[in-house]
């Protein structure tokens, strides 16, 4: 990316801050190593580096003909590193691997992230695989894709929210590493498979070669599914699959095809409420316009705030809940929370006028029917309201997560115009095993018989009453479960974006299992 005209004066004092911010971890490393002098030498030369204006002047230079702060630092490394690497003498060739450092570490620093340290720099143009011992998700966005390639958190759970993140991005994302993840030096080189669940800290040359070849096989297989992403889902049986998008954070969609999904079928609004003060109705309408926009003519389903439990907001979640995914989350925080509550509802309605039966909304963590009623009662309210005052608005269709177990099993004694199961929180509360705690991250399993009971209890229901159930937790985006989903009577996906091709080509291979007599 270049930066915009006029931003170089920002992107400047960005950069200084982050060498200066690099130079006093490097200070303050070279302190600590006083005792061992070859280590504190290597330490001097960096710290040097950072602090030579001559040295530093080609970036800056680069900033004022327009680059960003991240591409004129990697740019003015790699040219450093490449001239290093290529001297005869070892002692200059074996100085590449301190610019390599010290490029990580003011890349670290124009990335932000408090807690977190990059750990690799083995593609040669400054890649960074993050290392943390924790991650929020809002850390995780605001990782700079340019530089952050993969992520590798030694705690952390695959249904924690910040591994959605990463999956709705295509980010590769490990998690649950192990504490020794930590003791990795930062800027050493390292090597992150997702798919096999790998993470190599000083690869040896044949580690190189074979990651080469299997990231080569990786990609000319996604080009083969890729050519039939934008074709609609049938199973081999040839009964259609609704797929739709999960859309977790819009400012994604700009880089976003439509034409692969059906539509929406879960738009968390958590993202509207990241800032110090919760957003306006007009700004709320303008994101829910903007999505809409995006589905061009297809069903979209938003779904309401959904604050607590591992999503804290400020000025709306409690601190110090004993369990915060036990307490007031999602819906139950509405009550409190009127004033709020009105004007995201009245945003939505607003949203519906223009787009006239396409708007669905939907309330998460309903446990009880009058829950849903009371929901139904204060949308109405509100159109009412806004009408009253002549303005344009609709009620749009009604909908509830299925992410309780109570839920699901009287799912037919709601009121709801549809269902769309959440399988994240259905499954930790069923299994009684939190979602973002690695170590009862094997009884967090969609595979138990006592998920798909509950799952197949919703799909009856929703069936009886002639509605729509979808299912939009991850287990809808993993290809290995979807067969679980269609086994269960599930014909509508909810999918992270960037693993819709291999959502797609899991339903082609699904046929129902024979039922025979016997
Ligand atoms: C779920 O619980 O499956 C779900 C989709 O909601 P979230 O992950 O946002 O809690
Ligand atoms: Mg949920």
């Amino acid at each position: 990316p270049t930066a915009a005209p006029g931003d170089s004066a920002r992107e400047r004092q960005r950069l200084q801050q982050a060498v200066d911010q690099a130079r006093a971890a490097v200070a303050e490393l070279t302190a600590a190593l006083n005792a061992e002098p070859v280590a504190a030498d290597i330490m001097e030369f960096q710290l040097a580096l950072l602090e030579d204006a001559d040295f530093l002047a080609p970036a800056f230079a680069a900033i004022d003909s327009g680059a960003a702060a991240e591409v004129a630092w990697r740019a003015m490394l790699d040219a450093e590193i490449a001239d290093y690497a290529a001297a005869d003498a070892p002692a200059m060739a074996a100085k590449a691997d301190d610019l390599a450092d010290i490029r990580a570490r003011v890349l670290e620093a124009l990335c932000g992230k408090p807690g977190a340290k990059p750990l690799s720099v083995l593609v040669p143009n400054g890649d960074v695989i993050y290392a943390a011992g924790r991650m929020t998700p809002s850390e995780f966005l605001a990782c700079d894709p340019a530089s952050v390639r993969a992520v590798a958190i030694s705690g952390g759970s695959p249904g924690s929210h910040v591994a959605i993140s990463a999956r709705a991005r295509g980010m590769p994302m490990l998690v649950n590493c192990g504490r020794k993840l930590l003791d990795a030096p930062s800027g050493a080189c390292a090597l992150l498979d997702a798919v096999e669940a790998r993470l190599i800290v000083h690869p040896k040359a044949s580690h190189r070669a074979e990651f080469r070849r299997r990231f080569e096989r990786y990609r000319n297989q996604r080009k083969q599914l890729n050519r039939r992403v934008n074709e609609s889902a049938f199973t081999a049986d040839g009964e259609r699959v609704t797929v739709y998008a999960n859309v977790d954070d819009p400012s994604l969609l700009a880089d976003a095809e439509v034409a692969p999904f059906d539509g929406v079928g879960l738009a968390r609004t958590e993202f509207l409420f990241r800032g110090d003060a919760p957003p306006d109705e007009d700004t709320q309408l303008a994101a829910y316009r903007a999505i809409i926009d995006w589905a061009d003519g297809r069903p979209v389903t938003i779904r309401t705030l959904d604050a607590g439990g591992d999503k804290a907001v400020r000025g709306v979640t409690v601190h110090g809940e004993t369990n915060p995914f036990l307490g007031l989350r999602g819906c139950r925080l509405y009550e409190s929370h009127r004033a709020l509550f009105d004007t995201q509802l009245r945003a939505l309605a607003r949203a519906a006028a223009t787009a006239p039966g396409r708007l669905k909304v939907m309330i998460p963590m309903v446990t009880r029917p009058t829950e849903m009623a009371r929901f139904r009662a204060q949308f109405a309210e509100v159109v009412a309201g806004l009408k009253s005052n002549g303005v344009d608005c609709q009620l749009p269709a009604l909908g509830m997560m299925v992410e309780v177990p109570a839920a699901a099993l009287e799912a037919a004694s709601f009121d709801a115009d549809f269902y769309s199961v959440g399988s994240n929180d259905l499954i930790q509360y069923a299994m009684a095993a939190a979602r973002d705690d690695p170590r009862v991250a094997q009884l967090n399993d969609p595979r138990a018989p006592a998920v798909g009971g509950l799952i197949r209890m919703a799909v009856s229901a929703a069936r009886a009453r002639g509605v729509e159930i979808s299912v939009c937790g991850d287990m809808a985006s993993n290809p290995g479960r979807v067969p679980l989903l269609l086994e269960a009577g599930v014909r509508a996906l909810s999918v992270a974006m960037a693993g819709v091709a291999e959502v797609k080509q899991a339903v082609r291979r699904w046929r129902p299992t024979a039922v025979t007599d016997a």
